[in-house]
């Protein structure tokens, strides 16, 4: 009789001490391939949110009270940096929590410069170069690795758990990095151009052995310049596969693209850039549907 009271006081002891019962780190992060990062190392001992919803653009995105309240909540706030999303800044000057920390994930990495000349005035948000570094897997591994230090430092305790997730999640890059060297390597190597509405895809081409990217603007919140149309009218008419790639979450570049196309008798395909979507909705799947896809149309 005396054990068995022993053996309930134990497991009573094993309750009130357990972690997962405990207090759950609130992270935000700006877009949403950020917070499918976090989710991934931070497992269930973070609550993620991300400020930008899932299908919207993160370029041209205007903060509103809502998501001051989640800037004003979050214990770690994650943001890609390069010039990205600078928007956070602003809303964390008012928002933020004294002691809240903020990493941004593509710092120490080295921005590739934009490939030529545009319309004036449409790249005074881009100065940094091209900030989309995560369309390339390796620039991702070292995003997570900044996002796993982040959660550590946030949260010491649970340290051990995120870098195991943090390992894990690695591993499963690496292989996803591999397969997308191997299935890139069935499309001719004159077919090897990618021409988007928007300049994204710069790391996409340099990592996986595209000759170049072409795009329409540098930054979605300016609209093409009529020149920007010619050059594109021009190198399309050239290529033996005319096919252009538009993204789902910028709407009036869709149109744009969809123009393009009917001008050159090209084909339309779709590419994930800067969001996911609810069909759509880890990094890796969207990695994948992405190579699937310049597979599809360039092979
Ligand atoms: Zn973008």
């Amino acid at each position: 009789m005396k054990r068995m009271v022993i053996s309930l006081v134990l497991v009573a002891i094993v309750v009130v001490v357990s972690p997962v019962s405990g207090h759950e780190l609130q992270v935000v992060t700006t877009f949403s391939i950020l917070e499918d990062l976090v989710q991934q190392v931070g497992g269930d001992r973070v609550i993620v949110n991300s400020l930008v919803p899932r299908g919207s653009d993160p370029h041209s995105w205007e903060p509103t009270p809502r998501e001051a309240r989640m800037v004003a909540q979050a214990e770690l706030l994650i943001a890609n940096g390069g010039g990205f999303d600078d928007w956070l800044l602003g809303l964390m000057k008012n928002a933020a929590k004294v002691d809240s920390l903020l990493v941004f994930a593509s710092q120490g990495l080295e921005a590739l410069e934009h490939g030529h000349a545009h319309g004036e005035g449409d790249d005074h948000n881009h100065h940094h170069g091209d900030p989309h570094f995560w369309l390339n897997v390796p620039n991702s591994i070292f995003y997570v690795d900044q996002i796993t230090q982040g959660l550590v430092t946030a949260s010491p305790d649970d340290a051990s758990y995120f870098q195991e997730r943090s390992r894990a999640y690695i591993e499963e890059l690496v292989e996803l990095d591999e397969w997308i060297v191997g299935e890139c390597e069935k499309i001719p190597r004159e077919n090897r151009v990618i021409v988007t509405y928007h300049n994204a895809f710069s790391y996409l081409a340099e990592g996986y052995g595209f000759e170049v990217a072409e795009f329409l603007v540098t930054n979605p919140e300016a609209e093409p310049s009529p020149r920007d149309l010619a050059r594109l009218v021009d190198l399309l008419g050239g290529m033996n596969k005319r096919v252009l790639f538009a993204e789902p979450q910028l709407t009036s570049g869709t149109r744009y693209m969809q123009a393009l196309a009917k001008e050159v008798g090209g084909e339309l395909y779709t590419l994930y850039s800067d969001s996911l979507s609810t069909e759509i909705s880890t990094y890796v799947e969207m990695m994948k549907y992405n190579t699937r896809t310049l597979v599809e149309a360039l092979e």
